[in-house]
């Protein structure tokens, strides 16, 4: 298929964010590889971050790790998921690392003479790194981050507007807008939506396809004036009404002739049965049977639901491979600082103990890991949760009272001048990072192997020797505590061979408490989910309902 070779398809947003423009593009992503093109994504980010690893999670939710370990924006994930792709880190362009480069380039005097301006050297930049990114590739989608009309986001626009008069036809420009229902009038209203084609279209770009969300499904009427105003036919207005789960987007884009719309291919434009439509009807028959499993998260995030966004993804993958239902419950560990709230806990069928940083909220997760291993309640520790689960089983069971982190005393916040000796650092600062200086991009990052060792619960998860997970950790277990813990039953079940660094650990006497160092949120797919998860959704519909696990 050599000649599609080269395509571009960008995708700006308008009104509002969080409009799902990340999904819509993973969908759309999808879909092309159901034609069998080869497809590559790139996320511009107009924030002036290098990488979103040194972002709060409370306000733009999760960091998103690639297996080459780049810390990135949280649409990375949905690409991710929604596609055969490996994302690398260099898929998310944003503009502090174009303005980084460039102006390293200044200083390496590539330059020489010149005045460095915006158009053409930052535009000029930014369509190398595309291009860059979109060789051997049939379809390059790149989704512009943010709002048009942004500030920030302007040099972006002006830059892949030239790329449209650069690769004429092999160019296409989706534009994602929000038509709003006013309830008391009962009315859709498109005028927010008309006044951000017009400053798409004032930035010298012509959508080629326009996507509506909205409340309500929007009427032909709507479609028709919409498409007035984009200078398109009204079939190439589509719409995405509200939905309740986002795995539906994809059948519903290509119902509507997404593919057919935006590669003239006449060929190779039909997907015979896409496997969307049969995952559709999967997902409605979960729904319609009567088992669910209820799962709590335990975090301090838990204002923001996209902090924990992998997580809560890896889940549903592995409920429909289970085929079960599954009621996420996010739970505030700071509210059990004092003692356990059980309450809380009622009708929950197992624990998820979420990675996260720093002294604050860590009291109550010890809390309630104490409760849930003495009351043998399903517990997965991810990450900072299999560190909490080792400290509060040192100072518990091994009675080691100043049992700790490393990470609490160096949290420089909390604690100025202090006693090493006054602690035993069960988790320490990883020999490596005690050379680092900078914070960004320092952390042990991505890919990293593990050997499962035979005979424990994580052999009969995993079920191989070696497995590849991703990371994004600056602590790890102490090993001089290793045979302490061992020798209550608490051993280790992965290890990192080359850095002998311990990967997953678990509790012999207790039905399920695990624990692992890496983020196996990272690596689930819709239609591959990760075996962990998998396993441990299993374990409680297993359980709770007494079944065979098959
Ligand atoms: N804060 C811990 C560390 O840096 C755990 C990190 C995490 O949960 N991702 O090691």
């Amino acid at each position: 298929m050599g000649k599609l070779r080269n395509n571009f398809i960008f995708i700006t947003g308008g009104v509002l964010s969080s409009l799902g423009k990340g999904v819509i593009t993973a969908s759309l992503a999808s879909l092309i590889e159901e034609l069998n093109y080869k497809v590559n994504i790139i996320k511009l980010d107009p924030y002036l971050n290098v990488d979103a690893g040194t972002m709060n999670p409370y306000e733009h939710g999760e960091v998103f790790i690639t297996f080459d370990g780049g810390e990135t924006d949280l649409d990375i994930g949905h690409y991710e998921r929604f596609t055969n792709i490996y994302f690398s880190k260099n898929n998310n362009i944003t503009a502090g690392r174009i303005y980084r480069d460039l102006i390293n380039k200044e200083r390496e005097g590539v330059f020489l003479g010149k005045t460095i301006q915006v158009v053409p050297h930052l535009t000029n930049e930014i369509k190398e790194k595309i291009l860059d990114l979109s060789q051997n590739f049939d379809f390059t989608l790149v989704e512009v981050g943010g709002t048009v009309g942004d500030i920030e986001g302007l040099p972006f626009l002006e830059a892949i507007r030239q790329m449209a008069i650069e690769f004429k036809t092999k160019v296409k420009f989706i534009h994602v807008t929000y038509v709003p229902f006013l309830e008391n009038t009962e009315e859709l209203k498109t005028k927010p939506s008309q006044h951000s084609i017009k400053k798409l279209q004032e930035s010298g770009i012509q959508p080629n396809l326009i996507i509506v969300r909205s409340e309500v499904p929007i009427t032909q009427e709507i479609r028709n004036k919409i498409a007035l105003f984009s200078n398109l036919l009204p079939k190439y207005v589509l719409n995405i009404p509200y939905l309740s789960d986002i795995y539906q987007i994809p059948l519903l884009l290509l119902n509507q002739g997404i593919t057919k719309l935006l590669i003239d291919n006449k060929k190779n434009n039909t997907i015979k049965q896409s496997k969307w439509s049969d995952l559709n009807i999967i997902i409605k028959k979960i729904e319609k049977q009567p088992n669910v499993v209820n799962i709590a998260i335990v975090g301090k995030y838990t204002t923001l639901k996209d902090s924990y966004k992998s997580l809560i993804e890896a889940l549903k993958h592995s409920s429909i491979e289970n085929f079960i239902k599954i009621n996420i419950k996010l739970i505030d560990s700071l509210k059990h600082e004092k003692k356990v709230i059980k309450k809380e806990l009622n009708y929950i069928d197992g624990v998820i103990i979420a990675g996260g940083f720093g002294i604050r909220g860590i009291k109550g997760k010890i809390n309630i890991l104490k409760y849930l291993r003495e009351n043998g309640i399903p517990t997965l520790g991810i990450c900072f949760g299999l560190q909490l689960m080792v400290i509060e089983f040192c100072r518990n069971v091994l009675k080691i009272a100043n049992a700790t982190s490393q990470e609490f005393v160096l949290d420089k916040a909390v604690n100025k001048a202090v006693n090493n000796e006054d602690f035993a650092f069960v988790v320490k600062l990883m020999e490596d990072q005690k050379y680092v200086k900078l914070v960004g991009g320092t952390m042990r990052l991505g890919n990293y192997k593990c050997k499962v060792i035979d005979n424990t619960l994580a052999f009969k998860v995993y079920q191989q020797e070696y497995i590849i997970e991703r990371h994004r950790h600056r602590y790890e277990i102490n090993n001089e505590y290793l045979d302490l813990l061992k020798e209550k039953g608490f051993i280790v079940s992965g290890i990192n061979e080359e850095l002998n660094v311990v990967e997953i650990m678990e509790y012999v006497h207790h039905p399920f408490y695990l624990g692992v160092q890496f983020h196996p949120e990272f690596n689930s797919r819709i239609f591959k989910p990760n075996k962990l998860f998998s396993f441990f959704i299993n374990f409680l519909k297993t359980n709770k309902f007494n079944k065979t696990i098959n």
